[in-house]
């Protein structure tokens, strides 16, 4: 285990001392899926370029997406499905329909299509109109019995023509294309393999900050790699990452576990669940023989797992545990990791 490093562990540019550096640090879980375990072994450019272009990229994970729409943790759902981006496909010609989550279900985004057409249920239409023209008959724009006219003697034939239909006003610049009254089914923006650069990224942190130092070398080859993926966008290697879809039900919101398997000696598995449903192993291998023992700072014990779990509950403070994983139990010990990470 290490001490604080003098470089940044991504990019490697000289840090401040360690009381120098800013108070939040970056975290290895984004603040913004409830991580709150934090390193300061990262220089402020990295930090950003993470907040600003990796974290988010798991907001896009439509596994993600619909994961959170089921926790029942309201200000976690708020956040990440307020930046999701999910879209749908009209049931009747296929065009693209934007959706958003809103008070517990998905619903259609309305949306203008041009300045002048909007598309949305016949009921929203009614009333968008109803406001725009009131508006433009105070403005002296249009006569006052526009309105009347409008409802009396145009609505009725909007309402007898078909879905996706565009009707035209006689008034200038009222158009509107009726939407399905059916709701489509939401359709997320998967991008699987972006999303993939953030768990890089988690990873490579994680395993950084974790490695005993005669480790780092025989496994430098593969943790590099993990970096680079996170920061550069490098190509991500087929064997690397193991996408596990294992049905196993699961203690803990979020967990990353890293594993020496005995019987692999030259091998560390990088276990990493989000929101009980992206399941990734990722696996670095020794090209020096074999690793020595994950072993604890003080009493040099050596265990088998390490990892950190994050557990949240509705209406409740999430629970964090650092700590040590034991396999046979299947039990965390909690573990003081201060000054660690
Ligand atoms: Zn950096």
């Amino acid at each position: 285990m290490k001490q604080f490093s003098l470089k940044c562990i991504v990019c490697g540019k000289d840090l401040p001392p360690e009381n120098e550096r800013g108070k939040h640090g970056e975290h290895i879980i984004p603040k913004v899926h409830g991580g709150c375990v934090a390193i300061k072994d990262v220089c402020n450019e990295c930090n950003r370029y993470f907040g600003d272009n990796i974290d988010l990229l798991l907001l896009k994970d439509g596994r993600i997406i619909q994961a959170v729409g089921k926790l029942g943790i309201e200000n976690l759902k708020r956040i990440i499905l307020d930046n999701a981006t999910i879209t749908s496909k009209d049931t009747i010609d296929g065009h693209n329909v934007p959706m958003v989550y809103r008070n517990g279900d998905y619903q259609i985004k309305p949306q203008e299509l041009n300045s002048e057409i909007i598309e949305m249920s016949e009921e929203k239409s009614k009333k968008y109109w109803e406001e725009k023209i009131k508006k433009r008959i105070k403005s002296g724009e249009l006569p006052k019995e526009s309105l009347k006219e409008f409802k009396d003697k145009e609505w009725p034939s909007y309402e007898q023509s078909r879905v996706n239909e565009t009707f035209v006003s006689s008034i200038p610049d009222v158009a509107m294309r009726k939407r399905q009254v059916s709701k489509p089914i939401p359709e997320f923006d998967v991008s699987i393999e972006q999303s993939k650069r953030a768990v890089a990224k988690i990873a490579y942190e994680f395993a950084y900050v974790l490695t005993p130092e005669e480790n780092m070398a025989r496994i430098w080859n593969d943790l590099d790699v993990l970096r680079q993926i996170a920061r550069y966008n490098k190509p991500i290697p087929e064997m690397m990452f193991v996408y596990q879809n294992i049905k196993k039900k699961y203690a803990f919101t979020h967990e990353i576990m890293m594993q020496y398997p005995k019987h692999m000696p030259s091998m560390v598995f990088m276990d990493i669940v989000f929101f009980g449903t992206v399941d990734y192993r990722i696996i670095l291998r020794s090209n020096k023989g074999q690793l020595d023992p994950i072993r604890l700072p003080d009493t040099k014990q050596s265990v088998d797992m390490i990892g950190l779990a994050m557990e949240f509950y509705p209406n409740q403070p999430k629970r964090k545990y650092v700590g040590i994983h034991s396999v046979e139990d299947d039990r965390w010990t909690s573990y003081d990791f201060t000054g660690l990470i």
